[in-house]
């Protein structure tokens, strides 16, 4: 073997032109709080929001300050509540336990097979235990979502995605975080898109969208959403719902729209890396890859590999 891989695997890439001209824009007029727009202006937040809802063929979409904070969001708005029990896969990262435990809700953890993905005989034993599903498609890899649907719907399983791996995804051409009633992205810098910090949520159900938008600080101007549900039904909602403020800005969002434009030859050119590093990894002994369904569309961002029977000394060495 001559070539050796000099470059970084992790660190992230410059941002497009496109994104660093939207952002001087938007410096330059200073409008950078959401709602700080002129008469007849729509301003980038809710041109993000109205964009990723048709990219990702959703009725509602709102943009916040975090993936974590659109999980929590999702949550409170579904109606968890203070000492409810929320299911989740034991594979996952700490803000997802993390906004489970914000909303006063304790995690009961479903188990994970060696493709990485939730161990769907595992969540129809525990189906009867939680009313909730916080599924995390935790390093890109989907289950069978129908399937997985199927327990839930059965068992009246409320269930909200994590796509903080899953951006630009699908099963069986369903863009991933539309099964379930909640979708929620992370827009952060190591993530599919990037403003350093930031969140997607997006719905069907015009009763969480709105109660998501009054949680995330609208104030009274949520008429100022383009892909928000018509204002009668924020009648009742804007006087039960608490203002916890985490909305995103229009600096962000400017970044982030030509950003989600690109996605589609971003995952490309990502699954071209992917698939020459998983064939120079198959077939070493010892070394397992994880095989990609038929149904799955996956983002290959990043990739995994099992040490099966390896000691843990001999893993970490
Ligand atoms: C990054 C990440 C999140 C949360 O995103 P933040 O924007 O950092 O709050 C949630 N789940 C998973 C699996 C993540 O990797």
């Amino acid at each position: 073997m001559s070539e050796k891989f000099t470059g970084s695997f992790t660190q992230q890439e410059a941002l497009p032109d496109a994104a660093i001209e939207a952002a001087l824009q938007v410096l330059r007029h200073g409008r950078l709080h959401r709602y700080n727009v002129t008469e007849g202006e729509l301003g980038e937040t809710a041109l993000l929001e109205q964009e990723f809802a048709a990219q990702v063929g959703a009725k509602y979409c709102l943009a916040v300050a975090s993936g974590g904070y659109a999980l929590a969001t999702a949550l409170r708005a579904v109606g968890v509540k203070h000492g409810d029990k929320v299911l989740t896969n034991a594979f996952t990262l700490a803000p997802v336990p993390g906004a489970i435990a914000s909303v006063g809700a304790s995690p009961v953890f479903v188990g994970v097979t060696e493709d990485l993905t939730i161990d769907l005989e595992d969540l129809a034993a525990k189906a009867d235990q939680a009313d909730f599903l916080m599924l995390s498609h935790m390093r890109g890899h989907l289950c069978d979502m129908d399937r997985l649907m199927q327990i839930c719907d059965a068992a009246g399983i409320v269930v909200i995605e994590d796509c903080a791996h899953t951006m630009g995804a699908a099963w069986n051409g369903v863009a991933s975080g539309r099964q379930g009633a909640v979708g929620c992205y992370s827009c952060q810098t190591y993530k599919h898109v990037n403003s350093g910090e930031g969140g997607l949520f997006v719905t069907d159900d015009a009763e969480v969208a709105a109660r998501a938008i009054m949680l995330s600080g609208s104030y009274m101007l949520y008429e100022r959403h383009l892909a928000a549900p018509a204002p009668e039904v924020f009648e009742t909602v804007k006087y039960e719902t608490p203002n916890i403020s985490g909305r995103m800005d229009n600096l962000r969002a400017a970044i982030l729209r030509p950003q989600l434009r690109d996605l589609k030859s971003q995952v490309a050119r990502w699954n071209e890396r992917y698939q020459v590093i998983e064939a120079g990894l198959r077939d070493l002994p010892g070394l397992t890859l994880v095989e990609r369904p038929e149904a799955e569309s996956y983002v290959g961002s990043s990739i995994q590999f099992l040490l099966l029977d390896w000691s843990a000394q001999t893993c970490r060495r």
